[in-house]
C-alpha cells in the first residue's frame, strides 16, 4: 500500500506548501487493489489540483473523499475536487457512529466522529506491518484516537496533524512517527524518537 502526501505546511520543491492536511491513499485491500482514496483536501482548491497532477494523480480516478473534520485546512480544498469529480464518495466526520470499516473489505477504517472542540474522524489503514493511524489536525487527542484504533490490533504508524499533543509515551511502541501539519511539538517528538521518527511534506510517499 502506498500513502501520498499531496498537502501540508512544508512540501518538497516542485509542490505547493500551505496551512492544511491532505493524503492519498492506494490500501490494500480485497475488494479492488485500484481504490484511492483521499483524507482531507488542504486550504486551497487550486494547490490541491496541482500537488496531485504534480504527484502523479488524476483526481478524477479518486473513488472516496472522506474529511477528517470542517476546519477550512482540511476541507478548503473539497469544491477543487468535486468540480473535477462530482461523483466522488463523500464521507464526511458524521458519517458513521463509530468504528467502521469504510467499505467492506477496503481495509481503511474511520475511528467515527469524536468530539472535542469540534467532531473529528481518523483513519486506520491496515497493512501486513500492522495498522497506521492518520489524523487531521488530532483535536481529540492522539491517546484517545489510538485507544480507537488499537481495538483493530496492532498499531504500526501513525501520521498527520498531532497538534498540541505531549503525552508522548503513547507513542513508545510505534515504529513510524510522522507528525507534520499543525503538530507543535515536532522537535521534542524527533528528540525522543529519533529512530521512528519520519519527516512528512507534501510530495512525500509512504510504502509498506
Ligand atoms: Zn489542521
Ligand atoms: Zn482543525
Amino acid at each position: 500500500m502506498r500513502i501520498l502526501i499531496v498537502y501540508d505546511n512544508n512540501a518538497k520543491p516542485g509542490f505547493k506548501s500551505g496551512w492544511g492536511f491532505s493524503c492519498l491513499i492506494e490500501p490494500d485491500n480485497k475488494i479492488d487493489s485500484n481504490k484511492k482514496i483521499l483524507f482531507d483536501t488542504g486550504d486551497n482548491p487550486d494547490k490541491l489540483l496541482f500537488n496531485l497532477n504534480k504527484i502523479g494523480i488524476n483526481p478524477k480516478d479518486i473513488d472516496i473523499l472522506i474529511i477528517s473534520h470542517e476546519h477550512w485546512d482540511h476541507a478548503g480544498g473539497m469544491p477543487g475536487i468535486l468540480k473535477v469529480n462530482p461523483d466522488i464518495k463523500v464521507i464526511m466526520p458524521g458519517a458513521f457512529s463509530g468504528l467502521t470499516e469504510v467499505e467492506a473489505g477496503l481495509g481503511v477504517y474511520t475511528t467515527g466522529p469524536l468530539l472535542s472542540s469540534v467532531v473529528e474522524q481518523s483513519l486506520i489503514v491496515k497493512t501486513r506491518k500492522g495498522s497506521i493511524v492518520i489524523t487531521g489536525c488530532a483535536h481529540p487527542g492522539i491517546r484517545r484516537i489510538l485507544k480507537v484504533a488499537y481495538k483493530l490490533g496492532r498499531i504500526h504508524g501513525i501520521i498527520g496533524g498531532f497538534h498540541g499533543f505531549s503525552d508522548y509515551e503513547v507513542l513508545k511502541d510505534i515504529e513510524l512517527i510522522a507528525p507534520c501539519h499543525c503538530t507543535q511539538h515536532i522537535r521534542e517528538i524527533k528528540n525522543r524518537f529519533p529512530e521512528n521518527y519520519k519527516e512528512l511534506i507534501a510530495g512525500s510517499v509512504i510504502e509498506i
